[in-house]
């Protein structure tokens, strides 16, 4: 399937299945911004309970915040958003489309990556058993050749970002003879830098009105109540500070469904350490997000990491792990060692100390930062993306099954009495009853079996239990399996031991 059309076929059957729809859509909708439906919202809770889990409860030394979206407009002076928190923005002149300028450049890279690949591949098919790989990276011509082309746009691109020399981006853009994908001319702008916040006013009157920002990251909720949250907390250093909650940013390009949203909601935690160690803690958090991630069970190769040429103005090193969308690797969390930047710049311009006081050695000093951050939206896409699949059976018929990770799929077990009659819906409805608490049911009496097999199929259940006259002889139920289609039978106390030992948020964090 092309890529393209990929994504289209999920933005489609979230929309039909009730996972994310488009907001105000009685008004034409609302660009780049999407509401979550009923199984949207239950996969989105999962996701983030995984999250808080691992993160909070689990660790003795993370402790959570809820802060406002709201701050005090100095945060972003002295966090730089309100000078550096730009995207470099460029106009096709003749598709009137806007692209983020460095986006466009990625792209490239990628296509070259992409052909470098392709000749590893190739070479590989040729030579069979006898092909070492090592030795053709580092000896073939047109792969070398490939490998420094690519670096050397990475050093100019990163180059021009640090100098601000967004002249040197415009040329590198015209000199790759970078086309727009839509006029597929390459009759650019200039490029111009464009700030992502959003103002707004904040009080009615004139003299009490104040210009703020909804907030574009949670994180600085985290290091404004740093001190607060440490002291009544009594945490000592090396302790993370998490948080959930909405961010807003003015994406200059948002396309891609959830991908880029205008709101979205950030999982970050800040993790704040004795400077001088932000090397370990830097590696120590790049090995447990990706633990976390693979612990799911997504195929592994949908993940890689991207250490970044182009740092942040707060950043000493950084980190992305990316996932393979329908549209290819991007971004899905970074992982960033962001030095002593934010609390000294708080001290500085509020001219309160916020420090660490070390009891055991009677010194104080300001924290070094390893942040983790993920978009809520954005691993909901990718568990969206990599479990869709369109299957073909061996009777002819296809299905559309969403092959979530069973321990987060929207709902765990479908009950289904055969028939709307003989007291088999007053079997299911017990067995509602019985489990609603543990895990999320849901009950559909309409329609053939098969079909209501299929709608499960659809939102990714991976169990259905089907009550039939057996049933009423023996308290047996058909289990109906979503990967394999398979089916057995099996009593009450197989079915609790499959609540428990499968499908909760607890047997991912216990494995
Ligand atoms: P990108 O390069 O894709 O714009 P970023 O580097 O600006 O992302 P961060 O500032 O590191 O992103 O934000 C942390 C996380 O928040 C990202 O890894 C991503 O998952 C999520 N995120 C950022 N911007 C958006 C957005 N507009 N919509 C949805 N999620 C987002």
């Amino acid at each position: 399937m092309e890529d393209g059309e990929s994504l289209k076929k999920i933005i489609s059957h979230s929309k039909e299945y009730g996972f994310v729809i488009p907001s105000s859509e009685i008004y034409e909708g609302l660009n780049a911004v999407y509401d979550y439906a009923h199984n949207g919202v239950l996969l989105k809770n999962n996701i983030r309970e995984y999250w808080w889990k691992s993160m909070v409860q689990m660790n003795q030394d993370i402790i959570g915040v809820d802060s406002a979206i709201f701050m005090h407009p100095k945060t972003w002076i002295a966090s730089g958003h309100v000078e550096a928190f730009n995207d470099p923005l460029i106009d096709n002149k003749d598709s009137k489309k806007r692209y983020r300028a460095d986006v466009l450049i990625e792209d490239y890279l990628e296509k070259q990556r992409n052909k470098l690949n392709k000749e590893v591949l190739k070479a590989k098919k040729k030579f069979g058993d006898k092909f070492d790989e090592n030795e053709f990276i580092t000896t073939n011509k047109r792969v070398l050749e490939l490998n420094d082309r690519i670096k050397s746009i990475n050093e100019r691109m990163a180059d021009g970002f640090k100098n601000n020399n967004l002249n040197d981006i415009e040329n590198l853009i015209n000199e790759l003879e970078i086309k727009c994908p839509v006029s597929g001319t390459s009759n650019w702008t200039e490029v111009r830098q464009f700030n992502l916040m959003f103002k707004t006013n904040l009080g009615a009157s004139s003299d009490s009105n104040m210009e703020l920002y909804l907030r574009p990251e949670t994180a600085q909720g985290i290091f404004l109540n740093y001190l607060t949250l440490q002291k009544t907390s009594r945490m000592k250093i090396p302790f993370g500070i998490a948080q959930i909650g909405k961010a807003f940013r003015n994406e200059i390009v948002a396309r891609q469904f959830i991908f880029r949203m205008r709101e979205f909601e950030q999982m970050e935690m800040q993790f704040f350490i004795k400077p001088g160690t932000q090397d370990k803690w830097y590696k120590h958090w790049k090995e447990k997000r990706m633990e976390w991630h693979l612990s799911l069970g997504i195929e592994k190769n949908n993940y890689r990491f991207h250490d970044h040429e182009k740092l942040a103005h707060y950043a000493d090193a950084a980190s992305d792990i990316e996932f393979k969308f329908p549209f290819g690797f991007k971004e899905l969390e970074g992982i960033h060692s962001r030095t002593d930047f934010d609390l000294k710049s708080h001290e500085k311009l509020s001219g309160k100390k916020i420090q660490y006081f070390d009891t055991e050695k009677n010194e104080s000093y300001t924290p070094f930062v390893i942040e983790t951050s993920i978009g809520l939206d954005r691993m909901f896409l990718s568990v969206l993306s990599s479990s869709y699949s369109n299957e073909n059976l061996e009777d002819g018929s296809s299905r559309v099954v969403l092959k979530i990770p069973k321990q987060i799929a929207p709902v765990k077990i479908a009950v289904l009495p055969l028939l709307k009659k003989d007291g088999l819906p007053e079997i299911a409805k017990e067995l509602l009853n019985e489990f609603s608490s543990e895990v999320n049911l849901s009950y559909d009496e309409k329609d053939a079996i098969g079909r209501r097999y299929r709608r499960q199929d659809a939102i990714g259940t991976p169990y259905c239990i089907t009550i039939d006259h057996k049933t009423l002889e023996d308290n047996t139920f058909t289990l109906r399996d979503r990967d394999s289609m398979g089916q057995k039978r099996i009593n009450k106390d197989e079915l609790i031991n499959i609540v428990k030992d499968e499908l909760t948020i607890n047997n991912l964090l216990n494995n």
